[in-house]
């Protein structure tokens, strides 16, 4: 560990020493308390995926999966962290799919790192548009379900809960947006780590489990990774583990929070330009693009030219743009010489996460400020189709915005340009750690700056355009 760059919160600010719901936080099944409720949605959304209607805006699973969940996901890691990864139900049989693995089979050390998440995040955003999840209750409860499967299996034969810390798609969104969220594991005196026999925070005790990811909180210096169960401080004898506050940028411009991998670098690269084709897809010039390619090449299978045209979007433009800024930054501030391109790659690599992110929440907040309210009568539909009343006896389907359309596209400029200027300071504090002159500093961020711009332009750009309004009914009457 970098001990120059070492940096944690403040204890004074403590999340599990706030009367109430601290104690709540630190209860041994406290986190059963976020995961039940979560549970027995995934539960509901699968039933009514499978044998409720199967018209999108009508179902469960659809609504609840791709307006609802979308939205708030992205809100609460803003306001609070990784708080779904906290209550993940697919996590919930990790106490017996533990015992089973015996804690001993170790997961491919070839496989610990994020080359199978970025290749599971590539997949779902291109299984989307191919399949058009958003419009299938049936594949949406199915996806829940392989979720399910897969989660538990991997965890049954394998240490280090493998699924959530190098697959699942979801919670490698969460880990990198969480990266700018406001809490953060630490311990409240290093001296007693020290001193601890047992480490129990990571290695767990006879009846209580450590880390899952295998992070060890005393050395915590990151929210990549941190599923924010909790298991540490439950585990911890010494009652020494905190939920501490930190600014949002502390994490992205420390030294050595972050290993120099490539790996972990190209995943915030395709967290960030995902942000923007995943949006790009759903208007006009995207489907004219599609259009144009299946005659120039000439292809007429879907899954083909969504394969082609997300694999240059989502991986190989980035890769080529991002090498070449890192390229371009290390010949402008003449240290070409001494700095691999790993280095002047990865260290940049923090400042994409505001953008990203920024995209991200514009996106998904623009369909849940516009379809938030539809989970009302999608769910008298449901009780009315068993039988049972709620609200008044129809459905009222016009339900469905929270903001007024006139707010959506300046809301989303301020969010975009907040990401814009949030990336600028990252990539400016990097720089200023990395070479004394100013000027130097100026000629080593410039090519991530006019990166930034690009991207920022290119959100700007198709927020812009008229978006499908996937999933509600006005969409898909
Ligand atoms: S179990 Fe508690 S005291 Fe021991 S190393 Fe972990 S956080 Fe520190
Ligand atoms: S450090 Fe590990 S045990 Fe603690 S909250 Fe994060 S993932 Fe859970």
């Amino acid at each position: 560990m970098n001990k120059q760059a070492l940096y944690q919160p403040q204890p004074r600010y403590d999340v599990l020493r706030l009367p109430g719901i601290g104690r709540l936080l630190r209860w041994r099944w406290g986190r059963l308390l976020f995961q039940i409720p979560l549970l027995l949605l995934a539960a509901l959304m699968i039933y009514d995926g499978l044998t409720g209607p199967q018209l999108a805006p009508q179902n469960i699973a659809t609504t609840a999966a791709w307006i609802q969940y979308r939205g708030l996901i992205v809100l609460v890691l803003l306001l609070a962290g990784n708080l779904f990864c906290m209550g993940c139900p697919f996590a919930l049989p990790r106490t017996l799919a533990t015992r089973i693995s015996g804690y001993g089979r170790r997961w491919p050390r070839v496989l610990r790192n994020k080359w199978l998440a970025i290749g599971s995040l590539f997949a779902i955003f291109w299984l989307y548009e191919w399949l058009d999840l958003w419009a299938s209750p049936w594949l949406t409860a199915w996806l829940a379900i392989a979720y399910f499967i897969a989660a538990f299996a991997l965890e049954a034969l394998f240490a280090e809960s493998p699924f959530c810390k190098y697959i699942c798609p979801l919670g490698s969104f969460n880990f990198v947006s969480s990266t700018i969220s406001p809490w953060q594991i630490s311990v409240q005196n290093h001296d007693v780590c020290r001193a601890c026999v047992g480490k129990e925070c990571v290695n767990g005790s006879d009846t209580i489990l450590g880390c899952g990811t295998e992070l060890f909180a005393p050395q915590v210096q990151s929210n990549m990774d941190c599923l924010f169960c909790l298991d540490c401080a439950r585990a911890c004898p010494h009652d020494n583990v905190i939920l501490a506050a930190r600014s949002r940028t502390r994490e992205l411009t420390t030294p050595g929070a972050w290993p120099r991998r490539w790996d972990l670098a190209f995943l915030v690269m395709v967290f960030t330009f995902a942000s923007i084709s995943n949006a790009f897809g759903m208007v006009p010039p995207f489907y004219a693009l599609q259009a144009w390619l299946a005659n120039w090449l000439p292809i007429n299978n879907e899954a083909v030219l969504l394969l082609l045209i997300f694999g240059v979007g989502i991986l190989l433009f980035p890769a080529a743009i991002c090498l070449g800024a890192a390229w371009c930054s290390r010949q402008l501030s003449g240290t070409a010489g001494h700095t691999p391109l790993r280095v002047a790659f990865t260290r940049y690599a923090p400042a994409f996460v505001p953008l990203g992110f920024a995209v991200w929440l514009a996106h998904y907040g623009f369909h849940f400020a516009t379809g938030a309210l539809a989970i009302i009568p999608v769910s008298q539909n449901f009780l009315l189709d068993h039988g049972l009343t709620w609200l008044g006896q129809t459905p009222n389907w016009q339900m469905s915005a929270i903001l007024p359309g006139s707010w959506l596209l300046p809301l989303q400029t301020i969010i975009v340009l907040a990401g814009f200027g949030g990336s600028l300071y990252v990539a400016n504090e990097i720089g200023r750690q990395a070479h004394k002159q100013p000027q130097t500093v100026f000629k080593a961020i410039l090519p991530w700056a006019l990166v930034f711009l690009a991207l920022a332009l290119a959100a700007l750009a198709t927020f812009n355009l008229p978006m499908e309004m996937r999933g509600t009914i006005q969409f898909n009457p």
